[in-house]
């Protein structure tokens, strides 16, 4: 055995968290701190007493699985990739949603003059040490010095490939960033303050745009002990003025109740952003990561029109081969009655302009 692959499989194994916090008290799932807990948070519609721990992951996932070997996916990575039109995201149009993948769950978004960035993640690995830890097979599409001007953050949850200390860092308090309870403490920890911290469903408003936290059913945790101490979610993103409306899906895996509910809460949604890599093996991934077929589940049930594919095609978190989540989504996408166009993946560096039928003031002629 390689000894990269195994202190990849350690890194790795930090990553997806090694302990089991076991709640079996009864509980509502309808009252409003149900996923609350004495030391942290829970999912609401999955036992994560029974997610695998650190040695069936070590001994079952990262040596028995064929993995794709990411050194040499960097030597000529698959992923389709295109330079980014620097002219469009220096001056994009005020009255559309324009939005820029910069790669796995890094997106800009564009709309009526505010730079909005999700999960921002420049560095080279997703890890809590320069040397190890999965590494990225493609470049980010932008060095963070060549991002236009960002109002706003939204981080998902601690997952290294989520929040990266780096990336934090470069972006400082000159955005505004909105995070899920209990992460406040790390960005606190690298002397930023401009923060809002919200529970799922509540929401901040920042001038014409509100953002609002929504469940997901995932985890968190960045080290040995610390699983579930902090909150995960995906943001509802609302432009008032105009009355569009984005989901950012961050990291989850798929149930029956909660997108449905997120759909009826704060949707139809205009676009949004739903993760469709990351998922096999399935014995172990299915409760957490959901597959492109679940993916198709989520654009439906949070009512999107249209949704893009992320969180594929950067770094190898999973066995699945890195070239099939797009191919996976199209199957699901002509199964499920959608077009081709309802649910896409972009290149790294695409950008795509959400035009819209809906009549609002155009305040750039004003
Ligand atoms: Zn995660
Ligand atoms: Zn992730």
């Amino acid at each position: 055995m390689k000894k990269r692959n195994i202190i990849g499989g350690i890194a790795l194994a930090m990553l997806i968290g090694c302990t089991s916090i076991a709640d079996k008290n009864i509980f509502d799932p309808n009252s409003p701190l149900a996923h609350h807990t004495a030391t942290g948070f829970r999912n609401l519609y999955i036992d994560d007493s029974q997610k695998a721990g650190f040695f069936s992951f070590i001994f079952n996932v990262r040596f028995k699985e064929d993995w794709p070997d990411e050194e040499k996916l960097r030597l000529n990575p698959p992923t389709p990739t295109v330079p980014v039109n620097l002219p469009k995201i220096e001056r994009p149009p005020s009255h559309k949603i324009q939005t820029t993948w910069l790669g796995h769950s890094t997106v800009l978004i564009q709309h009526q003059g505010i730079n909005i960035l999700t999960d921002p993640m420049f560095s080279d690995r997703a890890s809590p040490v320069s040397f190890a830890g999965p590494r990225r097979y493609t470049d980010p599409a932008l060095h963070i010095e060549d991002l236009p001007k960002i109002d706003a953050v939204v981080i998902s949850h601690d997952h290294y490939d989520h929040m990266d200390e780096a990336t934090i860092n470069a972006l400082g308090n000159s955005v505004h960033w909105y995070v899920p309870l209990g992460n406040k403490a790390l960005l606190g920890d690298n002397g930023i303050t401009n923060v809002t911290e919200l529970d799922w469903w509540q929401s901040a408003q920042m001038d014409d745009v509100k953002f609002t936290l929504t469940p997901t059913q995932h985890w968190s945790g960045r080290g040995l002990f610390d699983r579930y101490q902090t909150l995960w979610g995906a943001w509802a993103i609302e432009f008032t003025a105009t009355d569009q409306r984005i989901w950012f899906g961050g990291d989850t895996g798929y149930n029956e109740i909660q997108f449905r509910e997120i759909g009826d809460r704060l949707g139809p949604f205009d676009l949004s952003f739903i993760p469709v890599g990351a998922y096999e093996p399935r014995w172990f991934m299915k409760n957490y990561h959901v597959n492109p077929e679940e993916a198709v589940k989520i654009h439906q049930d949070v009512k999107s029109e249209k949704s893009i594919g992320i969180h594929w095609g950067t770094f190898v978190l999973t066995s699945e081969p890195v070239t099939l989540p797009p191919i996976e989504l199209k199957k699901a996408a002509k199964e499920n009655g959608l077009s081709a166009a309802d649910f896409i993946t972009l290149p790294i560096g695409g950008t795509f302009v959400k035009s819209s039928d809906k009549q609002y003031p155009d305040h750039s002629l004003q």
